[in-house]
């Protein structure tokens, strides 16, 4: 059985490339392209087929790769770089799925990954799409919140291939900044946000021979929208009621969109989760456009928020997301500083370690708990998309009270007392059961 993938207009224009091209727009509408799969020879094989075939692949290093065939069927096995992405953990908590008044609530750790976050998914499958067009590529580039260059500067390494990453200056970690270093990629830092960072490396890349790899080159969505199919078979091929998911650029949101359309065609699902975006109401123009029922769209100028990752004014991939949510009767919530602060600290005490950007998915949450547009009875799916210990010094200030917005019966102080067991004692009364 063979199986094929190409680029075509996500609008519909009657326009096709294949995938070795190097082309990120369609030329006649100007808007993003996406990979299409041929679901005709796809469909050959029976649903329970598909089931069994990725079941009997759970022990392999890659969970991206283990579904070759929905992602890119026809890259040469030499050029795959992995790093040994997917496969991340879905995690259920009994006691946080309580405390929230919800039937199931399962955390997918997308954090637990080679670079600390989701973006591995993506990147294994552009770097070696680059691999395989090596002799036209002289570098790879990328504007990024943090996350994405810290993923293509280790993929790129593994490889060989020479990256370049545009950083907004002092808007990203000291972990996400120090990754690129590490892995010796051409590091500049910008005085300018991550809209400012993305319009300089769309000049940059109008040369052809420097590649670009941010999500409006929609090779990575499809390594992305594995997550779904990673859900679906971590619930024994079940669907969640709603998958929660921080967004910024909107390329995760319509990836994982992308995943349950995709099952549903192959027969692997009969009906699809409500899939919620949410954001930070200091960049959310998602937001704002859905509150119009995504009539319009206006860009805004994303305002400073512990949520880094997700501060984008101008979501490259609006487009997509809009079709991703009409599609799922999707839903956009936002939350604020307070919100996001309270829910990290909230659900790190149910063993988690969440990131910031997380934070705003699960305030997200707590608000549609609330106002019951997510039902008692509801299975709950929350993507976090990072390690919390690329935000340390977020975690750090929040538990020694350096966060205004931080609610003080939320910290957790270090203790410090002279090397004397009566001075211990006294420190642990009160905190356990007597
Ligand atoms: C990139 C990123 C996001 C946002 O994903 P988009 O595809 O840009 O919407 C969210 N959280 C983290 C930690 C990220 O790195
Ligand atoms: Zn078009």
């Amino acid at each position: 059985m063979t199986f094929h993938a190409w680029f075509e207009c996500f609008r519909g224009c009657n326009v096709r490339h294949r995938l070795d091209q190097i082309v990120y727009r369609c030329e006649l509408c100007g808007g993003l392209l996406e990979v299409r799969h041929d679901v005709k020879a796809l469909r050959q094989i029976p649903p329970a087929e598909w089931k069994r075939l990725f079941d009997s692949r759970l022990g392999r290093a890659s969970g991206v790769w283990s579904k070759k065939e929905v992602v890119l069927p026809e890259v040469e096995e030499k050029n795959i770089v992995s790093l040994g992405e997917g496969n991340s953990p879905l995690i259920k908590s009994e006691r946080l799925a309580k405390h929230l008044g919800i039937d199931q609530i399962h955390i997918k750790q997308c954090g637990t990954s080679h670079t600390g976050s989701f973006k591995d998914l993506g990147m294994t499958v552009l770097v070696s799409s680059v691999n395989q067009i090596r002799s036209r590529i002289r570098a790879v580039a990328c504007a990024s919140t943090g996350d994405t260059s810290a993923a293509l500067s280790a993929y790129c390494a593994a490889a060989g291939i020479p990256a370049i990453v545009f950083l907004p200056k002092d808007k990203v970690s000291i972990a996400q900044l120090i990754q690129p270093v590490a892995n010796n990629a051409i590091t500049i830092s910008i005085d300018t946000d991550f809209d400012g960072c993305m319009r300089i490396v769309q000049e940059i890349t109008k040369d052809s021979s420097i590649y670009l790899a941010n999500s409006m080159n929609s090779l990575r969505v499809e390594g992305q929208k594995t997550i779904s199919f990673e859900i679906v078979q971590q619930l024994d091929w079940q669907v969640p009621d709603f998958v929660i998911v921080p967004g910024g650029n909107l390329g995760n949101v319509s990836a994982i969109g992308n995943g349950f359309l995709l099952m549903r065609e192959m027969g692997i699902i009969d009906r699809l989760p409500r899939i919620v975006c949410a954001q930070t109401d200091r960049a959310n123009p998602f937001y704002r456009s859905f509150r119009e029922d995504f009539v319009t769209f206006e860009p805004v100028t994303a305002a400073n928020t512990y949520a880094t990752a997700i501060r984008i004014g101008n979501p490259v991939s609006f487009g997509k997301a809009v079709k991703a949510l009409r599609a799922t009767n999707g839903i956009v919530e936002q939350a604020t500083e307070a919100e996001l602060v309270a829910a990290c600290a909230e659900v790190d005490r149910f063993g988690f370690f969440t990131d910031p950007q997380t934070g705003v998915a699960l305030a997200a949450t707590i608000k549609l708990v609330k106002a019951n547009v997510i039902s008692p009875s509801s299975r709950v799916i929350v993507i976090s998309t990072a390690h919390g210990l690329k935000f340390a010094e977020f975690k750090t200030k929040l538990h020694q009270g350096q966060l205004p917005e931080a609610d003080p019966t939320l910290q957790n102080n270090l203790i410090q007392v002279p090397p004397d067991v009566a001075a211990v004692r006294a420190a642990i009364n009160g905190r356990i059961p007597a």
